[in-house]
């Protein structure tokens, strides 16, 4: 399925082009993985593969092993943010939730504290 919205990519056209200085999380010869620009959450750092990649669902002329390698690098930064915080959240949008046509993950605490998280989770089996 394709929409004929129009072609928005901040990833090469912003942030890999250099016009927008970027603050680097972790980097691989293939994978960025850096503090958003415009965060919605205290913590909230985005992946991306350095070369143009569409989406989740559409991986484009990318080896495959791409895919791979871009999920490391999510593992890698989620293990990070779990670790200093306390809890972590990971998605990536496809379709009309993907603003940027690139595929990108979001990697992000949303900064509440342990017991409105508990609260809001329950964990009932502590
Ligand atoms: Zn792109």
């Amino acid at each position: 399925m394709t929409t004929d919205v129009a072609v928005s990519d901040f990833y090469c056209n912003q942030a890999l082009s250099g016009r927008v200085e970027i603050q680097p999380v972790v980097e691989t010869e293939r994978v960025l993985a850096f503090h958003h620009t415009n965060p919605s959450y205290p913590v909230h750092v985005v992946v991306i593969p350095k070369e143009h990649v569409p989406s989740l669902a559409d991986l484009g002329d990318a080896d495959p092993s791409l895919l791979h390698e871009v999920v490391a690098v999510v593992q890698e930064v989620a293990a990070m943010v779990e670790k200093e915080h306390g809890s972590c959240s990971v998605n990536t949008n496809l379709g009309l939730y993907q603003g940027s046509r690139h595929m990108h993950w979001h990697v992000f605490h949303r900064g509440e504290s342990e017991s409105e998280i508990l609260d809001m989770y329950g964990h009932h089996d502590r």
